[in-house]
């Protein structure tokens, strides 16, 4: 993550120090972001500008988009799944990119105090992937399912979302060169 980015975490939006010292508005950063594509455009309002009211929005185009991506890839969804199913996994996939589940033994920090790296997530900071339970919950499929199916459309998902922040990183980047 860069630096810039990193001023974006959620829960902190702080933008001091941003640009050396320029002045900086929220306006600046809403521009910076509008060349993205829509999808990305609420996600970042969503997860770095804490603006709630695009949920609802990124949800439906988080929806279409993963049932476009479902009826072109030919996804085989078993007798009791349906694009209700397609609709819980796209929901889950946006509640787990933008608020990432964070090492609970050192708060994400990675370091654990004066003690060193942090030996339950090796200092990576980040909390354990969706476990083949929550996603067997959440999405109301059967475990066999969840395993050999739905973790897979789950990462491919985040993953395009990680492609978001790096976009969105970039589009940030401009910021500092005007
Ligand atoms: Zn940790």
């Amino acid at each position: 993550m860069s630096e810039k980015l990193a001023m974006f975490t959620p829960k902190t939006c702080n933008l001091e120090g941003l640009g050396g010292g320029g002045e900086i508005t929220w306006e600046m950063v809403a521009g910076a972001l509008t060349g993205l594509n829509q999808e990305v455009y609420l996600y970042a309002r969503l997860k770095f500008v804490q603006d709630d009211t695009c949920l609802g929005e990124l949800k439906d185009l988080v929806y279409l988009n993963t049932i476009n991506e479902a009826f072109w890839g030919g996804w085989k969804l078993s007798k009791n799944e349906d694009v209700e199913t397609i609709g819980r996994l796209a929901n889950m996939a946006i509640d787990e990119s933008v608020n990432p589940l964070i090492c609970k033994s050192c708060n994400g920090s990675g370091m654990i105090n004066n003690k060193g790296e942090c030996h339950v997530c090796k200092g990576i900071g980040e909390g354990r992937e969706a476990s083949i339970k929550r996603i067997q919950k959440r999405l109301k499929v059967t475990e066999h399912r969840a395993t050999h199916f739905w973790r897979d459309k789950l990462r491919g998902l985040l993953s395009a979302h990680i492609g978001w922040d790096q976009d969105i990183s970039e589009a940030l980047k401009k910021l500092n060169n005007k």
